[in-house]
């Protein structure tokens, strides 16, 4: 039973008489399924001195809950790539060599890429998430923090889908900073990663209040077709909803329902019938 239900059963120990006649209908609607109620989320513990409760959504400041991926799902990313471990779902990696492979055709930027973070454990998580807060820290509050980190149990990397790009050499723009999609490197990843099936997460100025990051992109397949996208796509179902990646993965049957709901051009010419149709009179 939800939140709304409880606080009319309470109530309806202590309050006079008309009041109680209400809590009672209130009850019976519940009970019959008519008043739409909130789920209980119990408090989670998220460092040793911070606990937070899920909103409605399953939020925690702002970030959507994720499980840790199988040890037995992910692998290892291609040779020279990652800055320290990558380690990434076995479907995502078939589309990351593609995109490795495509930027070294690129001269501008090529040889360039790299992982800064890809797959983190929730209990990684946590140790990147827990520093201290404070007037004379990085972060002022857990609120503030969490606009760059997620807590641990909420973050896209747990899932082994996210990969965080860098670049080497660094072009005077330091690891998961804005400044990338300044950067010829940033700018490509931006205008065709989608093509690999990576979608940019967090764009800017999203409803979720996470900052912008050009440089975290998750893996959802390059269609729904794609072998795991599926898996991919049934985890990131609530985010893709609510906060729509920018850009995002647009498979060919999206294309085509949005060239049917385009409004028709009043100015366009009447078409020609057809050579073998009949003409009306
Ligand atoms: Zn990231």
């Amino acid at each position: 039973m939800g939140r709304s239900c409880h606080s009319a059963r309470a109530h309806a120990r202590e309050t006079p008489v008309r009041t109680l006649l209400k809590n009672l209908i209130a009850l019976a609607a519940c009970a019959a399924g008519l008043i739409p109620t909130l789920s209980l989320a119990a408090p989670i513990q998220l460092c040793i001195d911070q606990i937070a409760t899920p909103g409605t959504d399953g939020r925690v400041l702002g970030h959507l809950p994720y499980g840790d991926a199988l040890a037995s799902d992910l692998v290892a990313a291609p040779p020279g790539f990652a800055l320290g471990q990558c380690l990434i779902q076995r479907a995502a990696a078939v589309d990351l060599t593609r995109l490795i492979r495509a930027t070294r055709e690129v001269p501008e930027i090529a040889g360039t890429l790299r992982a800064v973070s890809c797959h983190r454990s929730t209990e990684r998580q946590r140790a990147v998430f827990c520093g201290p807060v404070g007037p004379d820290k990085p972060y002022h509050n857990a609120m503030e923090r969490a606009r760059v980190v997620a807590p641990p149990g909420y973050s896209e990397h747990s899932t082994g889908y996210a990969v965080d790009f860098g670049l080497r050499p660094a072009p005077g723009c330091p690891d998961v900073d804005a400044c990338i999609s300044l950067t010829p490197a940033g700018r490509w990843l931006l205008a065709h990663a989608r093509e690999y099936g990576f979608e940019l997460s967090f764009p800017i100025g999203n409803p979720q209040k996470v900052t912008w990051e050009p440089w975290h992109w998750r893996w959802v397949g390059t269609s729904s077709k794609a072998p795991g996208a599926t898996t991919a796509r049934t985890i990131f179902a609530q985010a893709r909803t609510s906060f729509p990646a920018k850009p995002a993965v647009v498979d060919t049957a999206d294309s085509w329902l949005r060239i049917v709901r385009q409004p028709p051009n009043p100015f366009a010419p009447a078409p020609l019938p057809k050579p073998n149709s009949p003409t009306k009179p």
